[in-house]
């Protein structure tokens, strides 16, 4: 899947970008909303509001006039007004920044698989639209997904469901917070590999995450204590985590 990313903060874009890529998704970046309607769009739109030389609904409402490729648009603190506008100019959702990586993964998908479903029942308005000038049909059906696994992962006792967002360990439900569930569905995806800290950071958190990483050692103590065994997640101590499965729980 091709993603066209509308960013004009180095800081932001880079390890979007970088995020993105280590899930599979080829990034094309553009830090100007003049570089961005000269397409190529893509397969999704990832539409900062704040660029420095257009209004970012302004580059919403121009994308959408030639095309139906899905847009999210990334939005600041205090551009509530405008979330609400740029959906009025048929954005498809947006994300307040900031964000985790795997809160814009999810977005993409239900996003994609939304538009998708949409286009194998397109509407008069649609087809309408598919024949302006320059107009890019998008989400056919046979575009492949954002490939991350939907299928429950079982590790021992344990089983992570990323589609309903639960986790059990011998059968119990284990209740934890969004967080908590990130970090365990992220270090679940590779068990025995070691998660650096800074991946866990960007991907749990915010890719320009910078704070202090206390609050990483916080989560995975809670973590540890509600899967009843503190042996599940091992510490390399300055390094990151891995996921193992104790002896016990085999
Ligand atoms: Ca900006």
């Amino acid at each position: 899947m091709r993603v066209l990313l509308i960013e004009d903060d180095a800081t932001i874009a880079e390890p979007l970008a970088e995020g993105l890529s280590r899930y599979g998704l080829s990034v094309e970046r553009v830090a100007t909303g003049g570089d961005a309607l000269a397409g190529p769009f893509g397969d999704i739109v990832l539409l900062d509001l704040g660029l420095p030389d257009m209004d970012g609904i302004d580059v919403c409402r121009r994308i959408r006039q030639v095309s139906h490729v899905p847009i999210i648009m990334l939005t600041a603190r205090g551009e509530e007004a405008d979330r609400v506008v740029g959906l009025e100019m048929g954005a498809d959702d947006y994300l307040a920044k900031p964000f985790s990586m795997r809160e814009l993964i999810a977005r993409i998908r239900a996003v994609t698989r939304r538009t998708r479903s949409t286009a194998a029942h397109p509407d008069p308005a649609a087809l309408a639209g598919a024949g302006l000038p320059g107009a890019v049909r998008s989400g056919s059906v046979a575009q492949p997904d954002v490939p991350v696994s939907e299928e429950p992962r079982r590790l021992g006792a344990l089983v992570v469901d990323v589609r309903t967002r639960q986790a059990w360990v011998g059968g119990a439900l284990v209740e934890l917070t969004p967080k908590e569930f990130d970090l365990l569905a992220l270090l679940a995806e590779d068990p025995g590999a070691v998660c650096s800290r800074r991946r866990i950071l960007a991907e749990v958190w915010d890719p320009h995450f910078h704070g202090p990483t206390k609050t990483l050692d916080v989560h995975v103590a809670a973590l540890r204590r509600k899967l009843g065994d503190p042996g599940w997640i091992r510490t390399l101590r300055g390094v990151g985590f891995r996921l193992v499965v104790p002896a016990a729980h085999d």
